[in-house]
């Protein structure tokens, strides 16, 4: 079960329908696991639901009604069908064209690689990034706030260790270097609205390359 969890703020702007669909995704695929965050979504929900009933009802003119019901005799789109990736949540199956090991990755260095996901949003990325077993990234701090979800393997920074399932946010006051667990890689979904700032001396080595 995981540790580390969407703040209120972020579960209840999901429940509203809010969130732009690259951090919508990433709550979606976190909630799927998580008995903690299905709990409060649920009264979320509930909440909004009763703030619906209680609006006025609007007045419909004969036209809206029979648009309406024009609509509701439409046949259901039809569903995607999603080959199945064991171990991957579900809301991310439809964005990944392969399984972990088959991406088609990128290197940014030995210790990283990563893999663009194609999800429509103007305003976040949202990448897979793969830490090699037992590496250590160079120190970073981020220009902007940077979501990630744990999907496999863990990885610690300086006071906490991330597991599979764990949310984590790193703003600009986050200063840190995570280091994947020895026994795995640790791959993880980050969705990230500035590109990564690095501050060691490997760091403004590798600079040039980052995006
Ligand atoms: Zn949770």
């Amino acid at each position: 079960m995981a540790n580390y969890h969407p703040t209120d703020e972020l579960l209840m702007a999901f429940s509203a329908g809010q969130l732009p669909n690259a951090l919508g995704l990433m709550l979606a695929c976190h909630i799927e696991h998580c008995p903690d965050c299905q709990r409060k979504m649920h009264q979320f929900n509930e909440l909004g639901g009763n703030i619906l009933d209680s609006l006025e009802p609007l007045a419909l003119d004969e036209g809206a009604i029979g648009k309406l019901l024009e609509r509701l005799d439409e046949p259901e789109p039809v569903v995607e069908k999603v080959e199945m990736l064991p171990g991957i949540p579900r809301p991310l199956q439809r964005f990944m064209p392969a399984h972990y090991d088959n991406l088609a990755w990128q290197g940014m260095s030995s210790s990283l690689k990563e893999f663009t996901l194609d999800i429509d949003d103007d305003r976040y990325t949202t990448k897979l990034f793969r830490i090699a077993a037992g590496k250590q990234l160079p120190e970073h701090t981020h220009k902007g706030n940077e979501f990630t979800l744990v999907m496999k393997g863990s990885f610690s920074d300086k006071t906490c260790n991330y597991h599979a399932g764990d949310f984590v946010l790193a703003d600009t006051s986050t200063r840190h270097q995570p280091q994947a667990a020895n026994d795995s890689d640790c791959i993880c979904l980050a969705v990230m609205d500035a590109p990564l700032k690095l501050t060691g001396t490997f760091g403004r080595m590798l600079n040039p390359f980052m995006r």
